[in-house]
């Protein structure tokens, strides 16, 4: 086995790819996104020109085979990918989660040959954004009870529906969405349908005023009798349930993999605080309250790490990780928003202004308790499994 070899046994070493491609975007990170999140996040303005960047390094289509036009990284070198931009912006993680986690991932698996070079290999290539749909206004935890409807003419379908809460889709070329093609069969009655923003009866817009994730992308979708023809349903009729839920194993990963990008963020600035910081004569990293937050913070780090490079592993194999990715996704996040709760708190006042890093970590790392299942339904789901109510794996 060599050091790193995650096809071959368990490592706590990364091996030469990985650092590379660790190193590389940290040095992304450090030169594009971290000198100019704080003014992009105050003006909630997107910076395309990140995106670029990012697809110009192959990100976009990280753990997307060559023959696909991505850069064929496993698993491990995917989740340092979002450690890293995350570390910079919540925001752009997010691209990473819809993209290539929700979309890219899931197209890989289930799209026909011909579905994938139309829609996966401009979408590797970082040539076309995409994003995911599954979410209604009425339809968010409990799936199946989405009210979109794709009404078979021919050898079309007609498309009608809102998708609420999605991530990049003012600016997304793509759409991956989810419909009803039979609304008595609950949620053996959707199915998922590959949307391109040149298709008439489409139309998106952004949401405002939200929490967090200002320099990001979150928005709405329309559809307004959308002919999709049969060749874009992905999947057979009916799967789209199946389909979402393999997507939701993807998404997680990137999500849980890029909170380790927050907590590190939260705990470096904390670190530089405590020691500059003095009070009663000393500096605040002194004093055990403040020592017991950095130690927390260091557990978090610690054992989110594990859990995601447990996933990893089990994607690198192909083995089905459903239990493993939610237990990442659940404790990471949960990890993340905590740490950047004490970062505020080490912070005192300073903490409560956009003048240090840590207002933003703290409004960005609330939304992943909700998203791609909240913090209740990894709980109900890992709950359920082990009372047999449920299986995650196998
Ligand atoms: C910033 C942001 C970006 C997003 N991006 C996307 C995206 O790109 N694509 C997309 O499709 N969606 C996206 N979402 C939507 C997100 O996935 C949903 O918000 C999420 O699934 C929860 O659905 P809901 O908001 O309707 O809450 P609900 O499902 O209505 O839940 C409300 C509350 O009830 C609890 N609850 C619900 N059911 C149960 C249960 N069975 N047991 C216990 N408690 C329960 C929940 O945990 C929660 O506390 C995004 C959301 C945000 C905030």
């Amino acid at each position: 086995m060599q050091p790193g070899d995650t096809q071959s046994g368990v490592s706590f070493e990364l091996n030469e790819e990985q650092r590379m491609v660790q190193a590389s975007a940290a040095e992304f990170v450090d030169r594009e996104i971290i000198p100019r999140i704080s003014q992009l996040d105050r003006g909630h303005e997107l910076d395309m020109g990140i995106i670029r960047g990012m697809a110009e390094r192959g990100m976009l289509g990280a753990a997307i085979p060559p023959e696909y036009g991505g850069q064929g990284l496993d698993f491990v070198s995917t989740a340092l990918v979002c450690e890293e931009i995350e570390r910079g912006d919540g925001g752009f993680r997010t691209l990473l989660s819809v993209h290539l986690g929700l979309n890219s991932l899931t197209l890989l698996r289930f799209g026909s040959e011909e579905q994938k070079r139309r829609y996966l290999v401009p979408q590797a290539k970082g040539e076309k954004i995409a994003c995911f749909g599954l979410t209604e206004p009425n339809a968010g935890s409990d799936v199946s009870a989405l009210k979109s409807t794709a009404r078979r003419v021919g050898d079309l379908y007609l498309l009608n529906g809102q998708k609420t809460w999605i991530s990049y889709a003012h600016v997304a070329d793509h759409f991956l969405v989810f419909a009803k093609t039979d609304r008595d069969a609950g949620h053996r009655g959707i199915s998922a349908f590959l949307l391109d923003r040149s298709m008439p009866g489409i139309e998106t817009r952004d949401i405002r005023h939200k929490m967090g994730v200002w320099a990001g992308s979150t928005g709405e979708i329309f559809m307004s009798d959308v002919e999709v023809p049969e060749e874009n349903r992905l999947g057979g009729e009916g799967e789209g349930f199946k389909i979402a839920m393999y997507a939701l194993d993807m998404g997680r990963f990137t999500v849980a993999a890029g909170a380790l990008g927050t907590i590190r963020a939260a705990l470096d600035a904390s670190v530089k605080y405590a020691n500059a910081r003095t009070a009663f004569g000393r500096p605040i990293g002194r004093f055990q309250f403040v020592q017991e937050m950095i130690a927390e913070m260091v557990r978090g780090l610690e054992t989110s790490r594990l859990l995601v490079l447990q996933a990893a592993w089990l994607k690198d194999r192909g083995v089905r990780n459903t239990r493993e990715t939610s237990l990442a996704k659940w404790h990471a996040t949960e990890c993340a928003f905590q740490a950047a709760h004490m970062a505020v708190q080490i912070h005192g006042a300073y903490g409560y202004s956009a003048e240090y890093p840590v207002e933003r970590l703290f409004r960005n790392a609330r939304a992943p308790l909700l998203y791609e299942g909240t913090t209740e339904i990894h709980k109900m789901m890992q709950a359920e499994h082990v009372l047999g109510y449920r299986r995650l794996d196998g």
